[in-house]
């Protein structure tokens, strides 16, 4: 274990951003009744309480998030979609692009999520922590350039990518991307700079629709710098692990890259009402543990995890509190009450349909040399 801390960014404010009155991802109205936007601040809550609750949070080094400015936003975002936030924030909220509510004042809030990551990279750059977790909201894996999408506003990974590669002068960085739904904006933002390997894992077309292909690869100069591994549902800890050995590390092993960031949705877990994956906090737990292991090896252990998705409230806080216990190297006295249940569940072993997709991205590992 290292001396140094796991960082750890959280502020209250990120749970003001208000996504309204939706029925689960449906905007209300009749036949619609109106309820809970499913991205709401009820599962992050959760996650940073157990945090608390199990006593790792205080052994945890708090870092203060700051606002990203503009000219960091606009490394990734055009001034028009940047203009849009700004103006739908300070007129009651509305619709930033495709299925992306906010509400007023969420410009702000954005702002801050974006650079609650980049305190958190400084803190990395600078020595003062080892590895973090940023626990921020909006997410931000599926914003693009030009517009909001899939809850997210402003695509934070992509920002604090180009804050990596251009603040700090570093050569390569990669993302591994482990949320059930295609990691499409933090793709677009790399997809043709060679500096960056951007990795998704994910359910086969869940979300975007006709998204996160084997055959999306990068282009230009940065043609063979983007892999995905679109799982099919139904793919278990087994399925998660087989892709992380053959095709995830491998790559990483290859690409070397001087930081990872992680942008760490928990919505492969098996009771997540947006995804069909069985995962559970034991697979976190050993994917968490493959990451640090080649994250020692390649790039003195920098790495970034941002929260993105995951929505069930009740498993999701123990598969957040394994990756920090296994960030931190500090276990906790607490026990995973729906560990046993889930990993009990059909499936949970490699099947052969899943092995063929791993097997067809594993390929694209090849031509990183
Ligand atoms: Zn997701």
């Amino acid at each position: 274990m290292s001396s140094k801390k796991t960082g750890f960014v959280w502020h209250e404010i990120y749970m003001w951003h208000n996504t309204g009155n939706y029925a689960g991802v449906m905007p209300y109205g009749n036949p619609v009744q109106p309820g809970t936007h499913v991205e709401n601040p009820e599962t992050k809550r959760r996650f940073r309480n157990l945090l608390e609750v199990s006593g790792l949070l205080k052994q945890l080094q708090p870092i203060t998030a700051r606002e990203a400015t503009e000219e960091e936003i606009l490394r990734f975002h055009t001034r028009d979609y940047l203009e849009k936030i700004k103006a739908l924030s300070a007129n009651g909220g509305g619709d930033a692009g495709f299925y992306t509510p906010m509400g007023d004042g969420s410009y702000e809030i954005a702002r801050l999520s974006a650079g609650g990551l980049l305190a958190a990279l400084e803190a990395i750059m600078s020595g003062a922590v080892s590895n973090a977790y940023a626990l921020v909201r909006p997410p931000g894996h599926h914003a693009l350039a030009n517009e909001g999408m899939g809850f997210c506003l402003f695509g934070n990974a992509v920002i604090a990518g180009k804050h990596a590669l251009e603040s700090y002068g570093l050569e390569r960085i990669a993302t591994v991307d482990w949320d059930v739904h295609h990691g499409n904006g933090t793709q677009s933002g790399f997809y043709n700079d060679p500096r960056a390997l951007t990795i998704s894992i994910h359910q086969d077309c869940c979300f975007p629709p006709n998204s996160g292909h084997l055959h999306e690869n990068g282009e230009g100069e940065g043609e063979g710098f983007n892999i995905n591994i679109p799982l099919p549902a139904g793919s278990g800890v087994g399925a998660y692990e087989a892709a992380f050995d053959r095709v995830v590390i491998p790559a990483l092993k290859a690409y070397r890259p001087q930081l990872i960031i992680v942008p760490s949705g928990l919505d492969a877990g098996a009771y997540d009402p947006l995804g069909r994956m069985q995962m559970h906090s034991g697979g976190y737990r050993s994917l968490t543990k493959k990451l640090k292991n080649v994250a020692d090896e390649v790039c003195d252990g920098r790495i970034l995890m941002c929260h993105e998705g995951g929505y069930d409230e009740d498993a999701l806080p123990f598969m957040g509190l394994a990756i920090l216990e296994e960030l931190s190297g500090i276990r906790t006295s607490v026990e995973d009450p729906f560990l046993e249940m889930m990993a009990g569940l059909g499936g949970q072993q490699l099947q052969p349909h899943q092995e063929e997709v791993i097997t067809a991205a594993q390929q694209l590992v090849n031509k990183l040399g």
